[in-house]
């Protein structure tokens, strides 16, 4: 879909209100995924994953009407059988394990009788850790410095203006998305140097909506009806500069660590998700690992001749009409995520904005 034809018909949405007007024949259900849901947004450079309460509960409240939402086992279950479910149908997934994914999005989904999937990184959950863009996006747009050294990318980020900082900020989330899990760690470390610990507790508080849940707040998920599974150990992401016992590490260690707390893991999220971010071992890792499905954040249905170890989802954006509209056209996607699959590297294939 070309920028300009999607821009009419979501204008003609929005003009008629009657977003179901606009639907594409469906081929299969949709995985949505959403990260957070928040009351108040302080700072959309930092907090961009989050949704309002309200707009969440409007889009909750289109899928409940208009859709079919079932639990993720019931996908497995019609994918592993080849049976056929009714396109219509809508899983619910929440990449990272957010706090506000115990305080208002699972109060919510458990109320309206709607069952939900949280991926979670385990690291973050046992350590209380934060996410790597959290810290860098933090330093680099709340500190007084005015450079960043970085000899982990043997360079220095010029950081006085703010032009400076969000053009630093591009250029390390590119190397985080494609460097070795030590580089990422060293990167992060010189970013919170930039700040005293004083200045970061401060911040932390401020932006509470970045925090992960501890274990005993995952657990509370489940009995408001969640289905955990995992986003790797370290929110790692599995691209193919990560070393093949790296990839099995974060996929065992994760899958081992939600066992231990949570009973059960049979799904996984590629974290970012792209094709670019999910080279073939980690496929083969997570096949190996007794997953029963894992989910990509390459924009598709899931059609019968979806791969069942590279799943496409459906980002939710936070627009209303804009959420329907796509939501609605989501068969479009299927041509480039068959050609996605078909690409031995996979890559340079089409892929999600919206991924963390
Ligand atoms: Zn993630």
């Amino acid at each position: 879909m070309t920028g300009a034809v999607r821009r009419i018909g979501l204008s003609a949405s929005r003009i008629c209100g009657a977003q179901r007007l606009f639907r594409r024949s469906s081929q299969g259900p949709t995985v949505l995924f959403f990260h957070g849901v928040e009351e108040n947004i302080i700072d959309p450079a930092v907090q961009g994953l989050h949704f309002l309460l309200g707009t969440f509960e409007r889009q909750i409240r289109f899928l409940r009407r208009e859709r079919e939402v079932i639990p993720i086992d019931a996908l497995c279950d019609a994918v592993e059988n080849q049976r056929f479910l009714d396109p219509r149908c809508v899983v619910l997934t929440f990449d990272d394990g957010y706090g506000n994914n115990l305080r208002l999005v699972a109060p919510m989904l458990k109320a309206l009788g709607l069952p939900f999937t949280i991926f979670v990184s385990t690291r973050h959950i046992s350590e209380a850790r934060r996410f790597p863009m959290y810290y860098i996006r933090v330093a680099l747009l709340y500190s007084e410095e005015r450079e960043l050294p970085s000899e982990a990318l043997r360079q220095t980020f010029r950081i006085a203006t703010r032009q400076d900082r969000l053009a630093a900020i591009r250029a390390i989330a590119h190397a985080v998305k494609t460097s070795p899990l030590e580089v990422v760690d060293k990167i992060v470390a010189e970013c919170m140097a930039l700040m005293s610990r004083g200045r970061w507790a401060d911040l932390n508080g401020r932006f509470e909506s970045e925090q992960p849940m501890s274990w005993d707040e995952v657990v509370r998920t489940t009995t408001l009806g969640a289905t955990i599974g995992s986003h790797a150990h370290d929110h790692c992401i599995l691209h193919a500069n990560q070393s093949e016992a790296e990839i099995r590490r974060q996929v065992h260690t994760s899958r081992v660590e939600i066992e231990k707390h949570v009973g059960s893991c049979r799904y996984f999220a590629y974290p970012n998700g792209t094709a670019d971010d999910v080279c073939g071992s980690a496929q083969v890792a997570v096949q190996s690992e007794q997953f029963r499905m894992a989910f990509s954040t390459i924009l598709g249905e899931v059609t019968p001749e979806c791969d069942s170890f590279l799943a496409p989802r459906i980002f939710a954006v936070p627009d209303y009409e804009e959420f329907c509209y796509l939501l609605n056209r989501s068969a479009e996607h299927n041509a480039d995520y068959r050609a996605a699959r078909q690409s031995s590297s996979l890559t340079g294939t089409a892929a999600a904005a919206g991924s963390d």
